[in-house]
């Protein structure tokens, strides 16, 4: 079928809306149509690798409406509202073990580009290949293909244009928080970097019952937004001393703390932040050459725990995660409305724009 897709036939390049060709849903496949799609760093990381093979279609954070199942598909049916998550084979030992987020397959099954079984591919621009199903989805485009292990049925009365979100930021920054740290009530928790992902670790620790809620951003607009989404303390990072200002508030190191700015210098604060027996959870992405050094000494004396976190964390099943995280929502307990900015889908490039300069915490685009 035609589809319309905002294609990057460049690294760094704008996108384009161009008509493509996308192939019909395989008998495990799923043909959505797109209401509305978040915009996530990730996207922005890859358009800006230069190594891809252009053109690519982006777009992870999907949500819309079953249109196409196929033969063999028996968890949806036409006319159910779903939103998506990244891809997960559901028979390594991580998916087994409850640890989809962490499939041993996951790069094969989510930038394979969109490979057919027959060897062709399932999206095509003027006849030349499109890499697509990018993390499971592509969703810059009016409808994709997707499969049963990424889809979660949501109810059709809740707005698809606010849970989009959750299917990779919300469900990352939450899942670090409520599935990997499982902070206990009471605790100092230290959120550095208040974008899409911060602000949801932000959201979770309150829900996790933490006392201190700190955070750590160098823009003030993001911080006065932390604090009305329950930051106890927020901290200046272009004007403030971080350490000395944590240390001061914890009396002496937080017991947790999350790194969501995936600068390595930022990281290096993160596990500096915390206490005796603190634990920190590594989540925003600092690319494959970097490298974080830590005084070993300090982690020894100070029983301190490093952790990496993706999407829905140790432990977490995006099929019983996200319910959940919707249900905190309909109580009022994670407003990820608060964090998103509306941009209709032919203004995609303005929504990187934002994203980039970070006036946008969370870019959703409503499709037409
Ligand atoms: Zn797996
Ligand atoms: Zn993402």
């Amino acid at each position: 079928m035609k589809i319309q897709a905002a294609l990057a036939f460049a690294s760094n390049g704008p996108l384009s809306i161009e008509t493509v060709d996308m192939a019909e849903p395989g008998p495990l496949q799923i043909q959505v149509k797109l209401v509305a799609t978040g915009l996530c760093h990730t996207d922005l990381n890859v358009l800006a690798n230069p190594a891809m093979p252009w053109p690519v279609l982006f777009g992870h954070e999907g949500a819309g409406v079953v249109e196409k199942v196929g033969s063999q598909v028996s968890k949806v049916a036409v006319g159910d509202h779903v939103i998506m998550t990244t891809s997960s084979c559901g028979k390594c030992p991580s998916c087994l073990s409850a640890n989809p987020s962490y499939c041993t397959r996951f790069r094969e099954l989510n930038m394979s580009g969109g490979k057919t079984c027959e060897g062709g591919c399932t999206h095509q621009h003027d006849a030349k290949p499109v890499f697509a199903g990018f993390l499971g989805q592509s969703s810059f485009a009016s409808h994709l293909l997707t499969s049963e292990r990424n889809v979660i049925k949501v109810d059709a009365d809740l707005p698809l244009d606010v849970l989009a979100p959750l299917g990779c930021g919300i469900q990352t920054g939450a899942g670090a928080v409520l599935n990997t740290l499982q902070p206990h009530p009471g605790s100092s928790l230290v959120v550095f970097g208040a974008g899409g992902v911060g602000l949801a670790a932000l959201m979770a620790a309150k829900i996790a019952g933490c006392g201190q809620r700190i955070v750590v951003d160098k823009v003030q607009s993001r911080l006065a937004l932390a604090e009305e989404l329950g930051a106890t303390h927020v901290i200046d990072a272009g004007s403030a001393d971080v350490m000395a200002a944590i240390n001061e508030i914890t009396g002496g190191g937080a017991d947790y703390s999350v790194e969501a700015t995936g600068i390595p210098a930022v990281m290096e604060q993160a596990i500096a932040a915390l206490g005796i027996g603190g634990s920190v959870v590594l989540v925003g992405i600092a690319g494959a050459q970097a490298s974080v050094s830590f005084n070993p000494t300090i982690v020894q004396s100070k029983k301190i725990k490093i952790q990496g976190s993706i999407m829905a964390g140790a432990g977490g099943v995006p099929d019983l995660f996200i319910p959940k995280l919707i249900g905190y929502w309909k109580a009022g307990l994670l407003p990820v409305e608060k964090l998103i900015r509306y941009y209709p889908f032919d203004q995609i490039n303005q929504a990187i724009h934002d994203a980039h300069d970070g006036s946008a915490i969370k870019p959703v685009l409503r499709l037409p």
